[in-house]
């Protein structure tokens, strides 16, 4: 054998069955029960198309957990991993670097206006984790209000400070510390029974209330618009309001952008829907279209002044990494080049026209809402009492789920849809043509009467 051969005398081609169990046996499958896994074989993907191990090919209508939003196989993103690697696959988190000096200079061009200090991680869950360690280091106080029915991360701070029941089986062990949580904002099922506009906005009032009421609160973070737990859109005064709010109690304000970011909402972040730059800003997923793993937790330039004179106590091996950061700078050229965002927002009424049609048509739909590509179709059983068809009780206690249902007859008709609860995703790359985004519809358009029919 050469030196240069790369391949071994015993190395064979494993098969598709052999791949699933080999990953079954050694992998763990996350958020679920380890026996009920049989995850698909994924061989190949190109633009809105991913193709499994029998050569069947799906239309991925939610991105891949709302991630790649260039879609698969760019050619531009592909090429600036080979030429990182080519030219400097890693320095130590310490030094500049040019690709490093290029991402934050493009960074400050699609940022909203004000967000110009950057610390790079690898996911957004760790994007979150700086976010809260620079709040409290920087205004010197402990808690963080978050919302229910909200998601920000799986490790010890991001869990417990997730308000939807995966933060449970953390409980009591990950509580905090000083974690509270605000009632969440949802108009179609509003928690504290009011209705949008005559309810003035209460639940923000109320988080006023509870700042008010609370001492050594240090921020409060929100999903612009809530990503899994719905798509839930505020109304559009809310977040100028909390805005405000943050200000005059000397609170900062965190967006957690990891999913609602670049273009997802048809602008290039969803602060931008409403003109509100918060004080830190966290995302990852959209960055790299997830060609790589990146995180970005920004802040404005007043809190990374303080740390001019007090020892900013963070920082990770793998922080500012060129490999994660070169196909960042690719994806953000992409996207201008393309026109993403500005698309997203074109297709937002196509999308919304087409969604309460089936709405119209289907009784088991109980609200359709969202923004640019990123939409949900809440289910229900009924309309009147807009009882759900299932919780999150019966998903973690292994209940079939009617969403689970529709979403594996969309699967076997070739439409690969985020299902979550008692709601399903629309979130195709931003890439997505019209005929696509009509092909994915027309198929939900077939399968609902799965649940039409338990109404
Ligand atoms: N925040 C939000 C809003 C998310 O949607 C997610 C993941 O889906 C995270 C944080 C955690 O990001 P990651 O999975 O990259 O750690």
């Amino acid at each position: 054998m050469s030196s240069t051969d790369t391949t071994t005398p015993s190395e064979t081609k494993l098969t598709s069955a052999e791949v699933v169990q080999i990953t079954k046996d050694t992998n763990y499958g996350t958020w679920r029960y380890q026996k009920g896994w049989n995850p698909l074989h994924i061989v190949d993907a190109e633009g809105c198309y991913i193709t499994d191990g029998n050569g069947k090919k799906y239309l991925d209508f939610s991105s891949q957990l709302m991630c790649m939003n260039l879609g698969h196989k760019n050619p531009a993103v592909i090429a600036s991993i080979a030429k990182q690697a080519e030219e400097l696959a890693y320095a130590m988190p310490g030094y500049a670097t040019t690709t490093r000096a290029e991402l934050s200079k493009l960074l400050l061009e699609v940022l909203p206006k004000g967000l110009n200090k950057f610390f790079f991680t690898t996911s957004g869950t760790d994007a979150n984790e700086a976010a809260f360690k620079i709040a409290r280091m920087y205004t010197g106080k402990t808690k963080i209000i978050a919302r229910y029915r909200s998601y920000h991360g799986s490790t010890s701070g991001s869990i417990a400070a997730t308000g939807d029941p995966r933060r449970w089986a953390m409980e009591p062990r990950g509580k905090g510390p000083g974690i509270i949580f605000a009632p969440e904002v949802n108009c179609y099922k509003c928690p504290i029974k009011h209705t949008y506009p005559t309810c003035g906005i209460a639940c923000v009032d109320y988080l006023e209330h509870m700042i008010r009421n609370e001492s050594d609160v240090a921020a409060v973070i929100v999903e612009p618009i809530v990503g899994t737990n719905g798509i839930l859109v505020p109304p559009s005064e809310y977040m100028p309001r909390l805005r405000k709010i943050c200000d005059e109690y000397g609170v900062l304000m965190i967006a957690d952008e990891v999913m609602a970011g670049w273009g997802r909402c048809g602008t290039w972040f969803a602060m931008d829907l409403w003109g509100v730059t918060p004080d830190i800003l966290t995302t990852a997923k959209g960055i790299t279209s997830a060609y790589v793993p990146l995180g970005l937790c920004a802040t404005t330039e007043k809190i990374g002044d303080f740390f001019q004179d007090h020892y900013f106590s963070h920082g990770h091996t793998y922080e500012a990494h060129p490999m994660t950061l070169a196909p960042a700078v690719a994806t953000i050229k992409e996207m201008q080049r393309l026109g993403l965002v500005e698309r997203a927002k074109e297709l937002e009424p196509f999308v919304e026209e087409k969604l309460q049609a089936l709405k119209a048509k289907h009784r088991s739909i109980g609200d359709v809402r969202g923004k640019g590509l990123f939409w949900a179709v809440d289910l229900v059983k009924n309309r009147e009492t807009k009882e759900p068809f299932n919780t999150y009780v019966d998903k973690v206690s292994g209940k079939p789920l009617v969403v689970d249902q529709i979403a594996g007859k969309l699967a076997a008709d070739g439409v690969m849809i985020q299902a979550w609860v008692s709601h399903i995703v629309i979130a195709p790359p931003l890439i997505v043509t019209k005929e696509e985004l009509e092909k994915g519809i027309d198929a939900l358009d077939r399968h609902l009467s799965i649940a039409d029919e338990l109404c």
